[in-house]
């Protein structure tokens, strides 16, 4: 397993893709051989897959309108 990842531009940009769901097959079986021998990039795997999944955590919070517009109306009283 190496230490240091020589290709970490192109590593990242294919986990993006990958979180993304924009991947292709090939680009898949090329990432998996990566994660495979690279100790970085399994790491930046991880990494990027959870911010991702808070940021999704926290959109979908953001859309809930029910709960928006209990915040504005509160806002409201508070200033009224
Ligand atoms: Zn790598």
């Amino acid at each position: 397993m190496k230490e240091h990842c020589g290709h970490s531009t192109d590593c990242l940009k294919m986990i993006q893709l990958i979180l993304d769901g924009e991947a292709t097959e090939q680009q898949l079986a090329r990432l998996k051989v990566n994660l495979e021998s690279c100790k970085p990039c399994i790491e930046m795997y991880h990494l990027e897959k959870e911010v991702k999944e808070l940021l999704t955590k926290r959109m979908e919070k953001r859309c809930c309108p029910e709960q928006l517009v209990a915040t504005i109306k509160s806002k409201i009283l508070t200033f009224s």
